[in-house]
């Protein structure tokens, strides 16, 4: 049968490469979520909407076309047919992201996409995000919510950052924590551990061995 996984958690606590590293391990395709939030607020930015303004994003959510390849080694993502993976890694996308994925139009249209996409997974897949396991596929399989120490999840995420933009590690840090503070505030479906969720502190754990501890529950 179809396995779906579901991985919730903050930003910086290891979710995309633990997701990538389980589904190619055990054969599956993956879903970034986060992605296509990222990919909703780049199509308002280029297309002049003020994302402070609920009531136009509301209006234009319904109104890109958001692709996910789900293939674990090269996931892609577009917009209206055009390659956005660069483009949704900004700092500009990244501070605006939570004002977008709070409006709740954004939401219905976004999560209607994600169940279309884990429906039609026929192998399976791990669909990581804020709200997989609570909102999204309250019936996945197994359930896993990743945190990490703050120090943790700024470090790692200033390191993924390195080469691409400038970056210092506080401005990072306060990004970070200003930008969990609202996902988890937000009214509809805020970032949030399901109650059968397993919760992995990966905060002095290798990437390998978080993988290790996922693919053991999914293999259970
Ligand atoms: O995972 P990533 O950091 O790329 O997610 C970007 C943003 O997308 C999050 O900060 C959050 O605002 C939004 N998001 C969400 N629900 C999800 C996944 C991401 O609201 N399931």
């Amino acid at each position: 049968a179809a396995v779906i996984v579901a991985i919730d958690g903050p930003s910086g606590t290891g979710k995309s490469s633990t997701s990538k590293a389980v589904a190619s391990h055990l054969g599956l395709s993956y879903l970034d979520t986060g992605a296509q939030y990222r990919a909703m607020t780049w199509w308002m930015i280029n297309n002049g909407i003020d994302v402070s303004d609920a009531v136009a994003v509301a209006d234009a959510a319904g109104k890109p076309v958001i692709v996910s390849g789900t293939d674990p080694a090269a996931p892609t993502i577009t917009v209206d047919g055009e390659d956005a993976s660069g483009p949704i890694r900004t700092q500009d996308v990244t501070a605006k992201v939570s004002a977008v994925s709070a409006v709740p139009e954004v939401r219905s249209v976004v999560t209607a996409l994600q169940r279309a996409v884990a429906a039609a997974a026929e192998g399976g897949i791990v669909v990581e995000g804020r709200d997989i396991g609570t909102t999204v596929l309250p019936d996945a399989d197994v359930k896993i919510f990743l945190t990490a120490s703050p120090e943790a999840r700024a470090a790692r995420r200033s390191g993924e950052l390195k080469g691409q933009e400038a970056v210092d590690v506080s401005v990072t840090r306060e990004a970070l924590i200003r930008r969990d503070a609202a996902d988890s505030s937000r009214k509809t479906s805020p970032l949030a551990k399901a109650a059968d969720a397993v919760e992995v502190d990966t905060t002095e754990l290798t990437l390998q061995q978080v993988v290790e501890c996922v693919v053991t529950l999914v293999e259970e």
